[in-house]
């Protein structure tokens, strides 16, 4: 009998991109592929994912991984054997301690990192080397949701679960475009919608793609939340709307919070003027919120990014307490986190302003974390957070920095300045997955090849609470290392091998769960003792649990627990806090240099700085190119047309961007994504314009208000370059790296003319190869070939006509001069017909298939699954759907 062994069982594990935490099943395939699902039993997605999550095969190659440690010799980085380069990094870290002090040192953490990675390098600062100076990028997308928490619940405790949503009758949604940006929950949204009839009421300054479900929308100026939350809860009071009896026993602060709100938000008319909302409007949804038990509302980057983001955290918190529709099934506040990780971070203290396992910077806690992990050296007080640790460094108060799993570089405001500041370290340590990014380009003196995902294993915990497994199912490269081995390794070297002796992730959550229940008898929010002691079997098969777990109460895998119902908060009398906030303003004004506020975010199928996301070419097709979103008043004023390019100027710095005419922004106001960076494109790298202002209380900074200006750039002719190895682009080119099928292409604009693209394919494409030319009065286009191999192409004319394919193919079919039999590789493959641009990632179909099928009698978003597919799979492109059928119908109908 031919027996066939069985095949392997998908591993179960987590995306490794939003806060959702979608469960997953992953078979790996051949040449560097792997088939991603969703994982039905997970509690975070029932089965669901979005574009990204249903791409993530197509992410996993090792181009551009960084695979050996290097050190820096003179100019240049040399490959180095492991034992030489953690032995570097422990002698640079303990040689500058000695000389300078704990404080001179730092680390700069990830919300990628798994919970077992942050744990240990919180644990060597904090305990061992003895300073503060821990922070992660996490303190760009939550901390003020952080720092709200702390002030309402006395602990950083999200209150409620994902399963709210399917009970509330009313989901709010301030500060979050939710159909992008946490797509599995905005489709869970969407749902109760249709089959409860929630009202939906989105927030926000810019329409975007969320508005496609609301009931309700409210485009409140820039910075005026708490306007609007304050007239809230002015509006409750005199409604009489308000749960009296969980005011009374649960709460402080009611009065003083009253009173503060009635000043910032003394009548509807009030709140109307001041967020420039119409008054019914306003009315609607105070008398909805008021009358709907069941209300749950999301907060998300668009409250968070701010100076005030603590204060607009605090004023939602308000109303929920002041209604006592808090820790009930259906309703809540509910903080959405950006990043996978976000929530593990907090709870292992990944922030300066934290300890660990939601222990703080008070004397008693101190001592506690100290005695447990027996720490020579415990911090006694907070470090820097993000912005001002970049600004210490830039003083030359802090001179070496491990950076782990991030691109400060790139990310954090005034970027520019941040780079000049990482050249100023006598250290730059960098645990990294690729090879080149802005930071590392900065300078790093030790660069340490770290696992990615789906090569490492440990836990996540997503925005409700739950802790989840990554799992490995992919070999470790070259020599790369989990981040938690190579912190391990460094902090033996520096002396404390007893404190750092774990074998594996299952040590590491083991003490980290132990230390969750420390001394804590119900007096900390987080406590998982319940897991303290799995054995490394049980770890490895552990489902989803949503904490807490304490010792003696076997956690549930997928019961929902929820927090305060019946108070019982964290605070010392056990009562949560209103918080009467600041009046709202935003913190620099626009003046005749900067009139216009950059608002600044994400688009659906890229993820941060696009290292894993921007690989996949199905993804790339969404949005290719970085942009900027303005107004049409503002357009004309600027003389900008749709499909341009501009230059967007801040105080702080320079890009230069697609224009995207929309009437979703408000005058004054302008949208750019924040995923493009000095790899990826020449002039996109947004964090280099956004203020570093920051919030007093959570150091988050207003990534959304930046004053800002814009004017028009001519660049007459676009095209596109494919290359093997790509060549250096003229002075002055502008462009964009997008993955496609056959490999990355540089999208270009330009304003040198034809006959100068054609002596660049001459003299530089073409150079030892044999070059195929087609070349008409507004277009030029090239193929080069080499040994009779595809080498290069060029396409380039007026208009965006030279980014089509069909002519070039047809060039590059034909072969070299030498060979005029047909071509047939992976480049030439035919090209669809342009479709528009991409709307349905997973089936690839375009905007203008989709009108194609509108103008022919599709009628919704369900006509089109019918013709087209598009929208049947993951379901986020859903919104755009339902918009482009809209206006298609409008438009038709005109
Ligand atoms: Fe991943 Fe999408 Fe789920 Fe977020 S919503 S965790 S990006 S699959």
């Amino acid at each position: 009998m031919n027996a066939q062994a069985p095949a392997p069982a998908p591993v179960r594990t987590t995306c490794p991109y939003c806060g959702v935490g979608c469960g997953l099943r992953v078979e790996p395939g051949a040449k560097a592929t792997a088939t991603v699902v969703g994982d039905p039993t997970h509690p975070a997605n029932f089965g669901r994912i979005c574009s990204k999550g249903a791409t993530l095969g197509e992410t996993i190659s090792l181009e551009g991984r960084l695979l050996y440690p290097q050190i820096r010799q003179g100019d240049v980085m040399v490959r180095a054997p492991w034992s030489t380069a953690l032995d570097s990094v422990a002698d640079g870290f303990k040689r500058i301690i000695e000389r300078d002090g704990p404080d001179a040192v730092a680390f700069y953490l990830s919300g990628q990192l798994l919970t077992e990675d942050y744990y240990v390098a919180n644990k060597l600062m904090k305990g061992f080397i003895g300073s503060g100076n821990v922070d992660t990028n996490s303190r760009l997308c939550m901390a003020s949701s952080v720092a709200g928490h702390r002030r309402a619940f006395g602990a950083d405790t999200v209150p409620g679960s994902y399963s709210d949503l399917d009970g509330a009758d009313l989901i709010v949604l301030i500060g979050s475009n939710t159909a992008w940006c946490h797509p599995v929950l905005f489709q869970r949204m969407t749902r109760s919608r249709q089959d409860r009839s929630t009202r939906i009421v989105v927030i926000d300054p810019r329409r975007t793609a969320t508005c496609e479900e609301a009931d309700l929308f409210l485009p409140i100026a820039p910075g005026t939340d708490t306007v609007l939350f304050s007239g809230l809860l002015v509006y409750l009071a005199e409604t009489l709307a308000l749960g009296f009896e969980f005011i009374d026993r649960h709460t402080s602060g009611f009065e003083s919070a009253l009173v503060r709100a009635r000043e910032i938000a003394p009548s509807i008319s009030a709140v109307a003027q001041r967020c420039g909302v119409a008054e019914e409007d306003v009315r609607r949804f105070f008398d909805w919120f008021a009358t709907t038990e069941h209300a749950v509302t999301c907060y998300s980057q668009g409250v968070n990014q701010s100076a005030q983001g603590t204060d607009k955290v605090n004023a939602i918190i308000n109303c929920h307490l002041a209604t006592g529709r808090i820790g009930k099934p259906g309703m809540g506040p509910l903080s959405l986190t950006g990043q996978p990780n976000a929530m593990g971070g907090r709870e292992v203290g990944g922030l300066a302003n934290q300890l660990a396992a939601h222990m703080n910077f008070t004397a008693v806690d101190i001592d506690r974390v100290g005695r447990f992990w027996n720490a020579p050296r415990m911090a006694e007080r907070e470090g820097k957070k993000a912005v001002a640790m970049f600004e210490a460094i830039a003083r030359g108060e802090i001179k070496a920095l491990w950076v782990m799993a991030t691109n400060p570089a790139m990310s954090l405001p005034k970027a520019g300045a941040v780079r000049e500041a990482l050249k100023k370290l006598e250290l730059l340590v960098i645990s990294e997955n690729v090879e080149a990014n802005d930071t590392v380009a900065a300078g790093a003196h030790v660069l340490l090849p770290a696992a990615a995902w789906g090569e490492k294993d440990g836990t996540v915990t997503n925005s409700e609470r739950r802790i989840s497994r990554q799992r490995t199912f992919l070999p470790l490269p070259g020599e790369a290392r989990p981040d938690w081995w190579i912190v391990n390794e460094v902090a033996r070297r520096m002396g404390f091998a007893e404190a750092f002796a774990y074998r594996n992730a299952a040590d590491i959550f083991r003490e980290h769960a132990a230390l969750s229940a420390f001394e804590n008898n119900g007096t900390r929010d987080f406590d998982i003792g319940a897991l303290a002691s799995l054995t490394d079997a049980e770890f490895e098969a552990m489902a989803p649990v949503q904490w807490p777990a304490p010792a003696g109460a076997p956690p549930r895998a997928t019961g929902d627990k929820r927090f305060f119902a019946t108070g019982q908060f964290f605070t010392p009398d056990r009562k949560a806090r209103f918080i009467a906030p600041e009046a709202p303003f935003l913190r620099e004004e626009t003046d005749v240099t900067f009139p216009l506020r950059l608002n600044t975010g994400r688009v659906r199928d890229q993820w941060h700085s696009m290292t894993r996301s921007g690989r996949s070419p199905r993804l790339a097709a969404h949005v290719p190119e970085p942009f900027v979103e303005v107004h049409p008043q503002d357009a004309i004023t600027a003389g900008l047309v749709d499909n341009g390019f501009a230059r967007v100027a801040t105080a702080h710095g320079v890009c230069v961007l697609k224009v995207v005419v929309s009437d979703g922004q408000q005058p004054g106001s302008l949208f750019a994504p924040i995923h493009w960076s000095d790899a990826t494109a020449s002039s996109a790298r947004i964090g280099e314009l956004v203020s570093p202002q920051t919030d007093p209380y959570s150091g988050q900074p207003e990534a959304k208000a930046t004053p800002a200006t814009i004017a028009a750039v001519d660049f007459p002719l676009r095209g596109f370059i494919r290359a093997r190895r790509m060549p250096e682009l003229p002075r002055g080119t502008w462009w964009t790296r997008m993955a496609t099928a056959a490999g990355s292409e540089l999208r270009i604009a330009t304003d040198r003319d034809l006959m100068a693209w054609q002596e660049f394919a001459h003299d530089v494409l073409a150079r030892d190869g044999e070059l195929v030319e087609f070349v008409e009065p507004t277009l030029y286009r090239a193929a080069i070939f080499t040994d009779g191999e595809f080498e290069a192409c060029l396409s380039v004319g007026i208009g965006d006509g030279a980014l089509r394919w069909d002519t070039l193919n047809a060039v590059i079919a034909a072969g070299p001069p030498s060979d005029t039999g047909a071509r047939a590789p992976v480049l030439l493959a035919p090209e669809a017909p342009d479709a528009g641009p991409i709307v349905c990632a997973c089936f690839g179909v375009g905007a203008d298939a989709i009108c194609d099928a509108v103008r022919a009698g599709a009628t919704s978003p369900a006509d089109i699954g019918r013709t087209l597919a598009a929208g049947t799979n993951c379901g986020s492109c859903l919104p755009e759907l339902k918009r482009l059928v809209a206006r298609t119908r409008a438009r038709a109908a005109a």
